[in-house]
């Protein structure tokens, strides 16, 4: 009983300022990456290739904050964070303030398989994607027209020039994936460009594994999104794990309480998990969240806000 989920974040465009076309493509971009995954699974994969193949067809998408289309930082530059975490053995692997990795996820699969490390940060990340043989960018490919301006607009207010609120849209975003596979295996995946204006060299929760992500077989799998540094604080994802495992929670609640207890930090925040029964969550406390899911019987339901969520398709 094969299940996924995906995010594309919790920093959405407010409903009344989304152009059709926009909104469109956002929806569309979750679609194709749950196909994308469901293609792993449906083929017998496994729920680690299911979660990397959707995050990295995240990462090509412009409308999400990760890969093409990420943030910049206070300097004008991209530093992307990635993680992936294997539930069968909580192997786990994660870049940190990476510069020129077309897509963040597959180096951090690579940090988990080839390297014996579990973070790698910075040029050392560079370095290894490139021994690796991935495919490296220059800055300019993650750079879109719209981050440009995001980034002129955090500027001004920094200056104190601005006369409106920025949207969540402009400031954050991530991607994730979880996901069940039909041996029971459960995996998860996230990958972000941070916060626009982010200080150098500042990590999120993203590749922070147990706060951004997290997958441990017969229990959950989770991907967060949201101000990194509440869910780092609270150990996040893998207190989610800890609730069910040691006291054994159902996982609506947990995801639930856990989303209440970062509304409470003060923290626009949201998640996507999935059980280790296939039960999935996705809870958030910000106006929308990017979302997706397919279930056991191949229903592909995406949405971005609270009443918007709905079948798109039956996959085979
Ligand atoms: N969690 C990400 C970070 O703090 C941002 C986000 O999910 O919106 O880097």
């Amino acid at each position: 009983m094969a299940c996924l989920v995906i995010h594309g974040g919790a920093g959405t465009m407010p409903r009344a300022s989304f152009s059709a076309q926009s909104y469109q493509q956002a929806r569309d971009g979750l679609r194709d990456a749950l196909r994308v995954g469901w293609a792993m699974l449906g083929k017998g994969g496994l729920a680690l290739d299911a979660v990397e193949a959707a995050v990295a067809a995240l990462e090509n998408h412009p409308s999400f904050n990760a890969g093409h289309g990420a943030v910049l930082n206070a300097a004008g530059d991209h530093e992307l964070d990635a993680a992936i975490m294997d539930g069968r053995d909580r192997r786990a692997g994660a870049i940190a303030s990476a510069r020129a990795i077309r897509n963040p996820v597959i180096a951090a699969r690579r940090v988990m398989e080839d390297s014996d490390c579990v973070l790698l940060s910075a040029s050392g990340a560079d370095a290894f994607a490139r021994e690796q043989g991935l495919d490296m960018v220059d800055q300019d490919y993650f750079t879109t027209e719209l981050r440009r301006q995001h980034w002129l607009r955090a500027k001004e207010e920094k200056a104190g020039l601005l006369t409106r609120a920025r949207s969540e849209a402009e400031k954050h975003g991530t991607v994730g994936a979880v996901a069940l596979d039909n041996l029971g295996n459960l995996a998860s995946a996230t990958s972000t460009g941070g916060y626009t204006y982010k200080r150098v060299g500042r990590v999120g929760d993203t590749p922070v594994i147990g706060a951004g992500t997290y997958a441990c077989n017969g229990v959950v799998a989770v991907s967060c999104t949201g101000l990194g540094e509440y869910f780092i604080r609270r150990g996040t994802a893998h207190d989610i794990a800890a609730r069910i495992r040691y006291r054994g929670d159902d996982l609506a609640s947990v995801a639930n309480a856990a989303i209440a207890e970062l509304t409470e930090d003060g923290c626009g925040a949201g998640l996507v998990a999935v059980d280790a029964a296939g039960n999935i969550a996705m809870p958030h406390n910000t106006e929308g969240m990017y979302r997706g899911a397919i279930a056991a019987d191949g229903t592909l339901s995406t949405g971005i806000y609270a009443d918007d969520f709905a079948v798109v398709e039956r996959l085979a």
